[in-house]
């Protein structure tokens, strides 16, 4: 079988084309998997919306702020 230069560029765009279409699945598979890591390592006072990380992964928070008692919802995050 023989490789014409139409055919060699052909399958080089096209594997380039699958390249970056791979590496950004996998780059936007990393970025929200540490977007829910920072989000489950924080917390969001009730009454003043201040952001403030946690010590505890789950249960009531006090907030550094106002000094709010933070209850966590159903989905275990404060506010
Ligand atoms: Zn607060």
């Amino acid at each position: 079988m023989d490789l014409t230069l139409a055919e060699l560029v052909t399958a080089i765009i096209v594997g380039a084309a699958g390249l970056v279409l791979f590496f950004s699945i996998v780059s936007r598979s990393l970025h929200r998997r540490a977007e829910n890591r920072a989000v489950r390592s924080s917390a969001i006072c009730r009454l003043c919306l201040h952001s403030f990380p946690r010590e505890i992964p789950k249960g009531t928070v006090i907030c550094p702020e106002c000094s709010a008692v933070n209850d966590p919802g159903r989905d275990g995050l404060a506010g």
